[in-house]
């Protein structure tokens, strides 16, 4: 994935300005940061939930939603967005679910509208999944009966049901009460040691970040100020910034 010359604005707040990285295919990256350094920005620009003020974003060797033709921007047809963004998985703070729809069709629901897979198939691929997040006997419940940290597990089956390349996880353990929290994180510790999905993750849990991540990103108002493994940044920060934003987390 990459991202070249990347702007965003909300308004005349400029929050990520002149931003360039990329992210290797099935690389794990962890971006930290202190609150309103634009992560979550980051995010959502690759789910396309905000729009790109300029510059391009790439994943996987194709343009995103603008490309460059000659020295114009151009923005690109709907529908390939749509299709470009297909193997892209979020995973949000609040879960985001479907209230009114079981375990089980918040599961399907996109593999059939948007994958066309039958709903048999659906089905089939999304009790592999639950019994893989923990949640084998749960299929049938509405999410609203479920903890926080079910919930949120269902929320990771149902990005893995369309078989993702790059899956986006933002805070998702900043909403659950403590004990909940490992279960979700070793979830993820297996799909890490497991799949080759790129990651990116915003998270506050640095042992995890430690562990499943091959690589973190300190943001700080909207740049990238210091970039490595992460054994380096939180033992040995090259920044005062990032030294003192660990210092307040670890
Ligand atoms: P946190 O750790 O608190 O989640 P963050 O690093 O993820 O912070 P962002 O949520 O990306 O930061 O926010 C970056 C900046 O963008 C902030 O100044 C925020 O107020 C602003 N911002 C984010 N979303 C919007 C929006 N929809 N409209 C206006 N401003 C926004």
């Amino acid at each position: 994935m990459e991202f070249i010359d990347v702007e965003k604005r909300f308004g005349d707040n400029v929050v990520l300005q002149d931003l360039n990285f990329s992210v290797a295919p099935g690389e794990r990256v962890t971006l930290i940061g202190p609150s309103g350094s634009g992560k979550t920005t980051i995010l959502r620009l690759i789910m396309t939930l905000e729009s790109l003020t300029d510059g391009y974003i790439c994943v996987h060797g194709r343009p995103l939603t603008h490309e460059k033709r000659g020295d114009k921007r151009v923005a690109l047809p709907k529908k390939q967005v749509r299709s470009n963004t297909k193997r892209i998985g979020m995973v949000f703070q609040h879960f985001n679910l479907f209230p009114n729809m079981t375990v089980a069709e918040n599961i399907i629901e996109a593999p059939i509208h948007v994958l066309g897979m039958s709903k048999a198939d659906a089905l089939e691929k999304a009790r592999a999944l639950l019994k893989r997040v923990g949640l084998a006997d749960k299929e049938n419940e509405h999410p609203t009966k479920l903890s926080g940290g079910q919930q949120q597990r269902v929320a990771i089956a149902r990005a893995l049901a369309m078989d993702p390349e790059v899956l986006l996880l933002d805070e998702v353990t900043s909403a659950l009460d403590p004990e909940l929290v490992d279960d979700v994180l070793g979830v993820l510790r297996e799909i890490a040691e497991t799949t080759d999905i790129t990651m990116l993750i915003v998270t506050h849990e640095m042992q995890f970040a430690r562990d499943v991540s091959q690589r973190v990103m300190m943001f700080s108002d909207g740049q990238i100020i210091e970039d490595g493994p992460p054994d380096e940044i939180f033992t040995r920060p090259q920044h005062e910034r990032t030294a003192k934003f660990l210092s307040a987390v670890l």
